[in-house]
């Protein structure tokens, strides 16, 4: 069988194709220069499939779609506390290259802005990294979430130099605030070569999925960055992401974002995809029109809107039944599906109801497929009330869901490898006892 996935996608860039509205970027000249019927999209997965339609190969400059990624790394080589005193992330509900400093302190409101990207650009790196070493381990950083290295379009880089009246302005002004400390003109380069470096839209994908994989490449297997800051990238993307777009983003795609003038968008959703889409054509906002008209679709025929309520937990007590009968009778509670709070608080208010004769009991997850912390620590619990309640707790665990459990004080657990071994076992110790026959 061949996969639908790269037909979706060919599908969903044929309806968009004839949209030819919106206009380049032409404050950047070598941008205003580029071909403006490109159309290309790529899915990444978390496990590192790439699917494409059009021009997914071709290579376009990142542009803002930097700055989630250098703030990860500014996060990631000083510590949240540095980078918060200087850049905050508070939605701006402004343009790109609107000024927007907190009135009092001068930082700069979020990092999506250019403002708050020419801060963050100067964080990257230790501290006391020259304009050079801040570029080498800038592009060295982009280039571990696409995993291939990456270059700088010295072309494109010049062209916005010559024109960086205005990012020059914000650097001058960050200067006089004392939020940057050094030749505002240098950093300021930096982030404009930050700007410049090449991605295709397979590239924008796989940097995406690296943040929907919680930081580590799916295709390399290298950890980019640790996952609280991944968690920081996100939710400033979810809420800033899309500059004045912010709002109607949010409600009708839904999947934390970030757009570049050179035409790119990306996509992160949680521990599923990552998305990008290349159509050079800029909204009134400096987003991509049909990359804008393309996530909308892909949120809609998919199902990735971040607020899509799950599937609710009642159905997490697959089988509640009594196995065997007198000393043998084994009391079996079969899960299912992967289990978070709401899930376990279900089985424990099943648990904490029934009443339970029996003294052997099996918490069975062979059809469970995750459980988080939470679910773990409240299973756990479970086994230590029953215990200190007279029970035989067995743990049936083929995949090892909860490695080496420990139920803490008074509590006991036996892990088994099915419900069989279970009744074996207790059938053994009913006939050492001499219980039955
Ligand atoms: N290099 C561009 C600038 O700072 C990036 C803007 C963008 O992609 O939104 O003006």
């Amino acid at each position: 069988m061949r996969s639908m996935v790269p037909d979706y996608l060919a599908d969903a860039l044929a309806d968009v194709e004839p949209d030819t509205s919106g206009a380049l970027a032409d404050y950047i000249p070598e941008l205003a220069a580029a071909d403006p019927g490109r159309l290309g999209a790529a899915f990444a997965t978390v496990d590192g499939e790439v699917y494409g339609a059009g021009d997914v190969d071709v290579e376009l400059t990142i542009q803002s779609i930097s700055k989630p990624f250098a703030y990860a790394l500014a996060l990631a080589d000083r510590g949240f506390d540095a980078v918060l005193a200087k850049v905050g992330v508070e939605p701006s509900g402004e343009a790109f290259n609107e000024i927007s400093l907190e009135p009092a302190t001068g930082r700069p409101r979020n990092p999506m802005i250019n403002a708050g990207a020419i801060t963050t650009h100067a964080l990257a790196g230790v501290a006391g990294l020259g304009p050079a070493g801040r570029v080498e381990r800038v592009l060295d950083g982009l280039s571990a979430f696409a995993g291939r290295r990456l270059r700088v379009d010295e072309g494109v880089c010049a062209s916005e130099l010559e024109h960086a009246h205005r990012n020059l302005a914000i650097g001058h002004l960050l200067r006089s605030h004392g939020v940057l400390t050094e030749d505002p003109d240098a950093v300021v380069e930096g982030y404009t070569r930050q700007c410049s470096v090449l991605v295709t839209t397979r590239d924008l994908a796989l940097m995406a999925a690296t943040l929907a994989n919680r930081g580590v490449n799916p295709r390399t297997g290298e950890r980019v960055v640790p996952e609280p800051v991944v968690r920081q990238v996100l939710s400033v993307m979810a809420t800033c992401g899309m500059y004045d777009a912010a709002g109607d983003w949010a409600t009708q795609v839904g999947i934390p974002a970030k757009s570049g003038v050179a035409g790119g968008l990306i996509g992160a959703l949680p521990g599923q995809i990552g998305i990008a889409t290349f159509s050079p054509r800029l909204d009134q906002h400096g987003n991509s029109v049909r990359g804008v008209s393309l996530f909308g679709r892909f949120s809609a025929d998919m199902g990735l809107h971040v607020m899509e309520v799950p599937p609710p937990a009642l159905g997490v007590v697959r089988a509640h039944t009594v196995v065997g009968s007198g000393a043998e009778a084994v009391r079996v509670v079969q899960l299912q599906g992967g289990l978070g709070f709401a899930a376990l608080e279900r089985v424990v208010r099943e648990v904490a109801a029934t009443d339970m004769p029996e003294t052997t009991v099996a918490l069975d997850l062979s059809t469970v497929y995750s459980v988080d912390d939470v679910a773990r620590r409240m299973l756990l619990e479970v086994v230590r009330r029953l215990t200190l309640d007279g029970h035989d707790v067995h743990l049936v665990d083929p995949e090892v869901l909860v490695p080496a459990p420990d139920p803490g004080d008074g509590g006991r657990v036996t892990v088994v490898g099915s419900v069989d071994d279970v009744l074996a076992a207790r059938r053994h110790r009913a006939a050492e006892s001499g219980a039955v026959r």
